[in-house]
């Protein structure tokens, strides 16, 4: 009945910080042992996904 544990049936969050001010956020790689790499703009290789921070900065994570 704790709501983050609906979260744990998924592959573990990874941790990533915006580029632009730090602030830290987490995302689900699409399997374990997945590095994440933050990248400011969009590159057309690989599995990503896009996070927006609280202030606003929109980042690129990719998977690999
Ligand atoms: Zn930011």
């Amino acid at each position: 009945m704790v709501p983050w544990r609906m979260k744990m049936h998924e592959v573990a969050t990874k941790a990533v910080a915006c580029p632009h001010c730090g602030e830290n956020a987490s995302v689900s790689p699409p399997g374990e042992g997945t590095d994440v790499k933050v990248r400011r703009s969009v590159a057309a290789f690989g599995e990503y996904t896009t996070v927006t921070c609280s202030q606003g900065h929109t980042y690129w994570v990719y998977f690999c």
